[in-house]
């Protein structure tokens, strides 16, 4: 795990009330001895890849820097289009606290503001008494695949054991040592488990900003290969990934082709086109969407492909 490592880094100086938040993001590779016959595909693997970080603060600092990671995973989620999620707050088994680590009114104040983040930002939420982790409560997203089954991908947990074995401090306004608290974070998950999910939940048709190829120019004959370079050309300027299918077959075999490829956007070019200075659009899965310009088409892929802002 790379909890340890970025308690070390926040040790390397003493730190005062005014440096926390301190933010440390990792994507480290992390192993799991798993027993063979537990080994899944890429959902459970002995090696993968943690989109990790730590963020440490003070306890009056918990609730905003909750919100904060919701934002981040809300905007993960959203970007890749998966809209079935839920929350689970994983809160402690009151009956039984010597179960875990971290002082009461701790553990009271967390697990509020973990509710309020969530409720703040409009998560539908299910709370589950007795799964929080030892030293924490939690907040795990679960996304649904396509088939309908449930995987817990995101995770924040709020930590209060590793800022006490590693004896992390902050000195505070009132010049006294405090303790950090530790939130633990990872929208991801596992990149592999989340490829795996996200390849099952869209069936292959990726997002367009992700496809890997995301246009393919059509020429219906070999006349217009000219052409149809020129346009990849063009988009290829613009950060815009494709090919041109200049084999020599019927332009019916060459969309069927690029419909099986799940290629967002087919761009067939004749006569017609090569004069105008046009491309003739078909959507994956849409069919045809008519004929325009370059210009046209290029403005609007990028419009569909713009990053939005995280709020
Ligand atoms: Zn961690």
């Amino acid at each position: 795990m790379n909890c340890p490592h970025h308690c070390e880094i926040y040790n390397v100086k003493p730190r005062s009330y005014r440096d926390l938040p301190i933010r440390l993001a990792e994507f480290g590779t992390v192993y799991r001895y798993e027993q063979s016959g537990e080994l899944h595909g890429l959902t459970r693997v002995r090696g993968f890849t943690q989109d990790d970080a730590h963020i440490f603060c003070r306890p009056d600092q918990v609730k905003d820097e909750f919100i904060k990671v919701i934002d981040l995973v809300l905007h993960v989620f959203n970007s890749l289009g998966f809209e079935n999620y839920t929350a689970q707050v994983s809160l402690r088994d009151r009956e039984n606290k010597e179960k875990y680590m971290g002082a009461d009114h701790l553990w009271d104040r967390a697990e509020k503001e973990i509710q309020e983040a969530a409720d703040e930002r409009g998560l539908k939420t299910v709370v589950v008494k007795g799964e929080a982790a030892f030293y924490g409560p939690k907040l795990d997203f679960m996304v649904k695949d396509a088939l309908g089954r449930s995987w817990q991908l995101g995770t924040i947990q709020v930590d209060y054991q590793l800022p006490e074995r590693f004896e992390l401090e902050y000195v505070g306004s009132d010049n006294q040592k405090h303790r950090p608290v530790m939130i633990h974070r990872a929208p991801f998950g596992s990149m592999e488990r989340f490829v795996a999910v996200l390849i099952e939940h869209c069936a292959g048709n990726f997002p367009l900003w992700l496809s890997p190829d995301q246009i393919a120019v059509l020429p219906i004959s070999e006349k217009f290969n000219e052409y149809a370079v020129s346009v990849l050309d063009d988009l290829k300027e613009h950060d815009i990934r494709g090919f041109v299918d200049d084999r020599d077959e019927k332009i019916g075999r060459k969309i069927r082709d690029a419909e099986v490829k799940k290629v967002p956007f087919m761009l067939i070019v004749g006569e017609k086109e090569a004069t105008e200075g046009n491309v003739a659009v078909r959507r994956h899965g849409k069919g045809d969407q008519g004929s325009v310009t370059l210009d046209e088409f290029r403005d609007e892929f990028l419009k569909e492909t713009a990053v939005p802002n995280l709020p």
